[in-house]
């Protein structure tokens, strides 16, 4: 597995490994909130419109981010009991 990365790449993985980051896409209209993980490709190219925020919450709802797939499960348990939690089927 090593072989496969150059130093660079290594450190980046560790990081990646250290802290799981985890975003958590809150869909108001569809009452979902959809989990991805760093580096989906639906995570990559979000992007922030009038109606959707990147950390925060607009009228459509947003994406926001968390430590962990656990962290980002209870937020959307605490704040959007309604919603269904999905997982990004790309990614997780
Ligand atoms: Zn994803």
């Amino acid at each position: 597995m090593d072989g496969l990365f150059n130093s660079k790449d290594k450190l980046t993985a560790k990081r990646v490994t250290a802290r799981t980051v985890c975003w958590l896409n809150v869909d108001k209209p569809t009452k979902q909130t959809i989990i991805h993980h760093a580096g989906c490709k639906w995570e990559v190219h979000k992007t922030e419109t009038t109606y959707k925020g990147i950390g925060e919450i607009l009228r459509d709802g947003g994406w926001l981010q968390f430590d962990s797939e656990r962290e980002a499960v209870e937020h959307s348990t605490s704040n959007y009991p309604a919603y269904a939690i999905k997982h990004c089927l790309n990614c997780s």
